[in-house]
């Protein structure tokens, strides 16, 4: 049996209904004991805040996300002041968050949240899937921390918890089969509260105690409980199917020098020559593909043959 089979088993469903309470109860325990107090938590920012807080969170750790985060709300604390910024600010400002893309997508969410809802982001799921940039994940987070609605929040880390804790395996990773997603609603709690604080619980117990290759289990809240630990921890860590890409020499760190160059420019200067990029990164052929790239992605503008910049 694994997570990508097509549906629960019988026995799975009334075993996972034998469980589900007791794991509730310790769960929300140990989340009010142990959860990280970051900004966009506990109702102390609007749900354009929280959205925000997740389209950073995607691909990059939540603690590196906080800093950056604050600036960003400082200077933009809504969707339409987002709007009407300078792109070459935004791209700024979005700093070593990584894939810079996410930063022009939030923009563009930013104008059709501003003019189609009147600086108010839509208050139900399907509208909130439809803003640019915008997937399931965002949009179940948005419904979820933001709305306090009863709905499944479906992430990497919520995929592994369950997956180990009621199922026993490990979860396979890539796009969420039928299983994850029948188990992720079935434990949902029913009271729309205990769902909210259900789905950051295990999202943060993912985050902070049953990672991917070194689960934290004697320290783990479900540790009498879990399906996985009692198993022995078969197959721990070995199924996931995406190797985390290397970095170093990759395209992506080039476009990252690029970007970085441009960031650090002083005052008064918007204009890195190609030269200088040479001097950061010699391999010419790659260099040229990243800055067309950049350019291709709306990232840079390309001026005086070779030289970058922002966009103005
Ligand atoms: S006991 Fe270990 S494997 Fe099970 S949920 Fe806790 S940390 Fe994860």
């Amino acid at each position: 049996m694994t997570t990508k089979a097509r549906s629960l088993t019988t026995q799975q469903e009334h075993d996972i209904d034998l469980m589900r309470a007791a794991v509730e109860r310790d769960l929300a325990l140990w989340w009010h004991q142990n959860a990280r107090d970051l900004p966009w938590r506990f109702g102390r920012t609007s749900p354009w805040g929280v959205l925000v807080s997740e389209v950073m969170s995607q691909q990059t750790q939540m603690s590196r996300v906080v800093g950056y985060w604050e600036a960003w709300m400082n200077k933009w604390p809504d969707a339409t002041a987002l709007a009407k910024a300078p792109t070459a600010e935004v791209i700024a400002a979005w700093g070593r968050l990584g894939y810079p893309r996410r930063a022009l997508r939030l923009q563009e969410c930013a104008g059709v949240v501003s003019e189609q809802y009147h600086d108010q982001l839509p208050h139900d799921y399907e509208s909130l899937v439809a803003l640019p940039g915008i997937g399931d994940y965002t949009a179940s987070a948005v419904m979820s921390f933001a709305f306090g609605e009863r709905v499944a929040v479906i992430d990497t880390n919520i995929r592994r918890v369950l997956g180990r804790a009621f199922l026993g395996v490990e979860s396979l990773g890539g796009s969420t089969s039928p299983v994850e997603r029948t188990l992720a609603w079935r434990v949902l709690p029913e009271a729309a509260a205990q769902s909210v604080v259900w789905n950051q619980g295990v999202m943060e117990l993912g985050a902070l105690v049953c990672t991917a290759k070194q689960p934290g289990c004697d320290s783990c809240p479900l540790r009498s409980m879990c399906v996985f630990l009692a198993a022995g921890r078969p197959g721990l860590g070995e199924r996931r199917t995406r190797p985390r890409q290397r970095f170093q020499g990759t395209n992506r760190q080039v476009r990252g020098i690029i970007l970085q160059s441009l960031r650090d420019l002083p005052d008064g200067q918007s204009v890195v020559t190609y030269d200088k990029l040479r001097e950061l990164w010699p391999d010419r052929a790659q260099l040229d593909l990243c800055i067309d790239s950049l350019e291709h992605d709306g990232l840079v503008e390309i001026v005086d043959g070779h030289a970058v910049r922002l966009p103005q």
